[in-house]
């Protein structure tokens, strides 16, 4: 028996399309209450999906889609730390290509 490989999806909650789980960063809220990018895709907490884009990031802080998915209120503070942690990301990912 082979099984039918499925690929499990997940929704960007900046530009709201949907993508493979595996191409998209999570980002967790914590039992504590703090907000972290999480691209091992491992850490305890209410997850939500962005694309490796920081435009998907800002437009999901922006729009309060991540406060919504999270159930949280995130501050200016941790916006700014979000977004540099993607842009760090993101060069992470190019030296390691
Ligand atoms: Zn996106």
């Amino acid at each position: 028996m082979v099984k039918p490989r499925k690929i499990p999806m997940r929704m960007c909650v900046g530009c709201r399309e949907m993508k493979p789980k595996k191409e998209l960063l999570r980002v967790v809220r914590s039992p504590q209450g703090e907000v972290s990018l999480d691209p091992t895709g491992k850490k305890a907490g209410r997850g939500a999906y962005v694309c490796y884009s920081p435009d998907c990031l800002h437009r999901a802080l922006k729009q309060r889609q991540l406060d919504r998915a999270l159930e949280t209120k995130l501050e200016e503070a941790a916006n700014e730390q979000l977004t540099a942690t993607m842009q760090r990301l993101l060069q992470t990912k190019e030296e390691s290509l």
